[in-house]
C-alpha cells in the first residue's frame, strides 16, 4: 500500500496490529477519523491510554476493575462461599446478563493449551487452590465451556482441591460442545447455572 502521508501510514500500521483489522480496514477508519472533528480522535486516544494505564486486576478474583476489588466482589450480597471459575471476563459478563448467579467469580486469564504453549503456571490458577484450601469456599462451579482446553482445566483444578471438602459443580451440558460461553443465549446460560451437575457425573458422561 503507497501512502502519500507518513502519519497516514504509521496510523494504519499502528491500528492494522488489532486483531481482526486489515490494513484496508486501518485505512478506512482513518480516513474517517480525518472526517470527524479532532476531538473525537483526542477522546479516542485519551480513553485507550486511560483504560491501558489506570485499569487493574481484581486482587480477589482477578477480574478486570477499575478498583483494588471489583464491583462483585466489593457487593455484600453477593455469596461469598460460592465460586463460579471461568476463562475472563467475557464470560463473567455473559453470566451476570443471566441473573442467575449470586456467587462470586474467579478468574483463571485463560485455558490450560499445550498447542498454545499455555500450562496451569501460566495461569491464575493456584490463588484458586489457596482460597479452596483456606476453607471459605463451600461450591466451585466449573464454567469454562466444553472445549478440549475447557475440559483439561476443570480436570486439572478438580485433582488439585479433590483433597478438601468442597462441592464441585459443572454447568449443565445444555452449553454444546465447542461453545464459548459468550455466544450461548442468556436463557440457556442462566438454566445451565441454576442446573449445575456435580462435576463428577460429568465425567462419567
Ligand atoms: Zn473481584
Amino acid at each position: 500500500m503507497e501512502f502519500s502521508s507518513k502519519l497516514l501510514e504509521n496510523a494504519v500500521n499502528e491500528m492494522s496490529q488489532l486483531p481482526g483489522i486489515g490494513k484496508r480496514t486501518a485505512l478506512r477508519l482513518m480516513l474517517h477519523l480525518l472526517r470527524q472533528p479532532k476531538e473525537q480522535t483526542s477522546d479516542l486516544s485519551k480513553a485507550l491510554s486511560n483504560m491501558r494505564n489506570d485499569i487493574k486486576l481484581c486482587k480477589n478474583c482477578n477480574n478486570i476493575s477499575d478498583n483494588d476489588l471489583c464491583e462483585i466482589c466489593a457487593n455484600p450480597n453477593r455469596l461469598e462461599d460460592i465460586v463460579c471459575v471461568v476463562e475472563d471476563i467475557r464470560d463473567v459478563m455473559a453470566i451476570e446478563n443471566t441473573s442467575s448467579f449470586r456467587g462470586l467469580y474467579h478468574v483463571l486469564g485463560g485455558k490450560i493449551s499445550p498447542m498454545d504453549g499455555i500450562g496451569p503456571n501460566d495461569l491464575n490458577i493456584q490463588p484458586l487452590v489457596k482460597k479452596v484450601k483456606s476453607g471459605k469456599i463451600t461450591e466451585l462451579i466449573f464454567a469454562l465451556g466444553s472445549t478440549m482446553e475447557g475440559d483439561t482445566t476443570n480436570f486439572y483444578i478438580y485433582k488439585q482441591i479433590q483433597e478438601f471438602k468442597v462441592k464441585t459443580s459443572t454447568i449443565a451440558r445444555g452449553i454444546s460442545v465447542g461453545n464459548e460461553l459468550e455466544y450461548t443465549d442468556e436463557v440457556t446460560l442462566g438454566r445451565s447455572i441454576i442446573n449445575r451437575i456435580p462435576f463428577e457425573a460429568s465425567l462419567k458422561s
